[in-house]
């Protein structure tokens, strides 16, 4: 199918972009703005639930949408998306690079990540942000309460979801920020692109030391498959804090990993992805909606699966 047909298929229709009259702000019955998540599997997606309880709580009219867009198609996709009016998008899995890449203008934090999951379609052109960070530092020290700076943490994993969140982890100041992937020379490069940004160093699993971290994020894409990083169980000692950016309606195998080996207080990613998408809701409408209802509906939405 093509994008065209693709965004027909999600109730889209093509009309050309006018921009909007001040004559706007009082015609209601005018359509309401329109958003929407592009990703390739999207059927899942949250984006959708989570920016309509934000719109509500607050008083701003959306229609977000979840679009499906196949490989190589994402550039038109967007262009068409604005030709038609779209205001901003959220983007993810696999297109966040070229998402960064077709940006006319881009923040430092989608710099020094490669990559970017929100975009702002503006009068001069598409600006470019990458929430991701920013949506797990602010979960772990505003939702959990744990506090980033002056702690060691073990970042495992250096894909796409790993490269967006060092800068933000560095900018709190831990003591140290070590990198561990699967492929060592993987972590040693992510590590490397941030060497000027504080104390960070990227290695493999077996030369990981036990019993020398605060903090562990699990960034890795294991758990998708109902599989742990081949971490020895002795890194979980003296943790306060044992984190799984994925998530689900039942604690994911790394968390079950870490609780039966002794790990005090585990979370898992759903209160990431409510706050990164909080952090795209700004962007677009100059406001942080409160997010801990939402978390809460969230929640009780994967329990009820
Ligand atoms: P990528 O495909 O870019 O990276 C995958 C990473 O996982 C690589 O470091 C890879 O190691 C590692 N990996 C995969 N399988 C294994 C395994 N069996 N053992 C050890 N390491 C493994 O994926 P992303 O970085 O985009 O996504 C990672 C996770 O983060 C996903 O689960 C995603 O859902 C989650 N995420 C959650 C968000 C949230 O808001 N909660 C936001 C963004 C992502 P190697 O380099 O050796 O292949």
């Amino acid at each position: 199918m093509t994008t065209h047909g693709l965004l027909r298929a999600c109730g889209l229709e093509m009309t050309p972009y006018t921009p909007h009259a001040m004559s706007d702000l009082f015609e209601f019955d005018s359509p309401p703005p329109l958003y929407a998540v592009m990703g390739n599997p999207i059927e899942h997606s949250k984006s959708p639930r989570i920016h309509e309880l934000f719109a509500t709580a607050n008083n701003v009219r959306i229609d977000y949408r979840a679009i499906q867009v196949d490989p190589g198609g994402f550039a038109q996709a967007v262009h068409s998306f604005q030709a038609m009016g779209g205001r901003g998008l959220n983007v993810t899995v696999p297109f966040k690079f070229e998402a960064r890449a077709l940006a006319d203008r881009r923040s430092p934090r989608v710099e020094l990540a490669e990559s970017a999951n929100t975009l702002k379609m503006e009068s001069d052109g598409i600006f470019a942000d990458n929430t991701d960070g920013i949506g797990l530092v602010n979960d772990l020290q505003r939702n959990l309460g744990c506090s980033i700076v002056g702690r060691r943490v073990l970042l495992v994993g250096a894909g796409g979801a790993a490269s967006g969140v060092v800068g933000p982890l560095l900018e709190q100041q831990p003591v140290r920020l070590i990198i561990a992937n699967r492929s060592a020379d993987r972590a040693v490069a992510l590590a490397a692109r941030f060497a000027a940004f504080g104390p960070v160093r990227g290695l493999g699993f077996d030369t990981l030391d036990d019993d020398d971290f605060d903090i562990i994020v699990n960034a890795t894409s294991a758990s998708l498959g109902g599989e742990i990083p081949a971490l020895r169980p002795g890194v979980l000692t003296g943790t306060v804090l044992v984190y799984d950016m994925m998530y689900g309606g039942t604690a994911t195998p790394f968390l079950q990993w870490a609780s039966q080996h002794g790990a005090v207080r585990v979370a898992d990613g759903l209160g990431m992805l409510v706050e990164q998408a909080a952090v795209s809701f700004e962007i677009w409408h100059g406001v942080y909606p409160a997010t801990a209802d939402v978390i809460a509906t969230l929640r009780a939405d994967l329990s009820a699966v």
